[in-house]
């Protein structure tokens, strides 16, 4: 059973089939999968949802499939918790964290897009899919695709780091490191795609791959207790997660699990890489593309597919934009560990320096209700907090040597 009316551009407003269409040939606008509501506020229930498992699938009726899930049924659902000890490091009385650094299976919301993209790959009768990617992605669709039994190929820029690359490489793709920044393997790919019969997931199959990140804010809404916050800090690569939040709480309101939805969006991004933060600050309407130099390496995206509508949904929402140079994006991981005990990567430091950033302006006050959008964990980026962090105290294996060493530590510690 399927809810999905169609397809529809995101510009122009036409219609097409729900079919393998990612661009309108009118206007050249992004298209969007738009749902038949009514049927779906008659089934989707508070009810109906408080019985089902706790995985992303629980939202299916607004998730663009034909039948039923087939990949990635134990993700989505991550934590959320309030976050009191950050909340007094930043002056704030209500701060929330959605954390999708521990997402199953590869630590990063890109599950969620994954899981959706390869179910509708699937049913299309694709056999092979591929993606660009910043990292994430990479390790999400190597290892769905393992598990659904999908060949698998993946592409990354060359300089990716470390952990990203093994987290790929384990599930075994095809891996192409290609010499270029993101954009450059993106137009590749773009021009692989239109060779060769596969399913690029953030390319022919966007639209459908793009509402799995819908299910980030439907949580976020649930978690909460059907409510929403009256801010939230997202960060934004290509630019996709923000605008899908936003749809996510106007469907909710659409369906009437809630009751108002008045949140103001706010878009993190490196200063090394922040064509949307730009845009954003300039009220513009067109994103001029950048090249890409930060440690943040998951969102330099130089030239982001939807960078317009991200925009579009931060400025209609009263909200704003900031950018974290990279000493402020390592100081903000640290931040984050040290009070809520979360390691985040890069991406996380960037959407939580922003969040800093934005109380201390006083463009978020800090009375009100705030949610930081963790998306990635930080054992993936381990190679900018080298030489960061300090060092173990090295000893011999003797209590004298303990007590040399540790002396200014154990100091006024009474002893047994
Ligand atoms: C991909 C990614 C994002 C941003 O996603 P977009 O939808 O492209 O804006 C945010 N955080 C992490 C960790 C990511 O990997
Ligand atoms: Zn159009």
């Amino acid at each position: 059973m399927s809810y999905v009316i169609g397809l529809k551009c995101r510009e122009c407003g036409r219609r097409y089939p729900k079919e393998v269409v990612f661009v309108c040939e009118y206007c050249f606008g992004g298209v969007e999968v738009d749902y038949d509501y009514d049927a779906i506020r008659r089934v989707l229930t508070k009810t109906a949802l408080a019985s089902r498992p706790k995985s992303l699938w629980r939202y299916r009726e607004l998730l663009p499939i034909e039948g039923e899930p087939t990949v990635g049924l134990t993700s989505g659902f991550t934590p959320f918790f309030r976050a009191d000890r950050l909340a007094t490091a930043l002056g704030v009385r209500e701060l929330y964290i959605k954390d999708d650094s521990v997402s199953h299976p590869t630590l990063s919301f890109k599950d969620r897009v994954v899981s959706v993209a390869l179910t509708r790959a699937k049913e299309f009768g694709f056999d092979t899919v591929a993606c660009a990617s910043t990292g994430n992605l990479a390790n999400s669709v190597s290892a769905h695709a393992a598990k659904a039994g999908l060949k698998r190929f993946i592409f990354i820029p060359a300089d990716l780091e470390m952990g990203k690359v093994i987290a790929s490489l384990i599930y075994q793709p095809t891996l192409i490191a290609v010499e270029g920044t993101y954009d450059e393997v993106n137009r590749l790919c773009a021009e692989i795609g239109a060779k060769y019969p596969w399913a690029f997931v953030n390319i022919n199959i966007r639209p459908y791959y793009a509402e799995g990140s819908k299910t980030y804010g439907y949580e976020i809404a649930e978690q909460l207790g059907w409510r929403v916050p009256q801010h939230i800090v997202i960060p934004a690569a290509g630019g996709s997660l923000i605008t899908k939040i936003g749809k996510a709480f106007k469907e909710l309101t659409l369906l009437g699990l809630l009751s108002e939805a008045h949140t103001k969006f706010y878009c993190a991004q490196a200063t090394g890489c922040a064509p949307i933060v730009t845009t954003i600050k300039a009220r513009a309407d067109i994103v001029k593309p950048v090249k890409p130099n930060t440690i943040a390496k998951s969102l330099a995206i130089g030239n982001p597919a939807d960078g317009y509508s991200a925009t579009k949904t931060v400025l209609d929402s009263g909200g704003w934009a900031e950018s974290a140079s990279d000493d402020e994006i390592i100081e903000a991981m640290k931040l984050l560990a040290e009070t809520e005990g979360v390691f985040t990567e890069t991406a996380g430091g960037v959407t939580l320096a922003v969040t800093k950033k934005l109380i201390e302006q006083g463009t978020i006050p800090r009375d009100e209700s705030i949610v930081v959008c963790i998306t990635g964990n930080g054992l993936k980026t381990q190679e900018p907090l080298m030489n960061r962090l300090g060092s173990a105290t090295r000893i011999k294996p003797t209590l004298a040597s303990f007590e040399d060493n540790l002396g200014d530590r154990i100091r006024g510690v009474s002893a047994r």
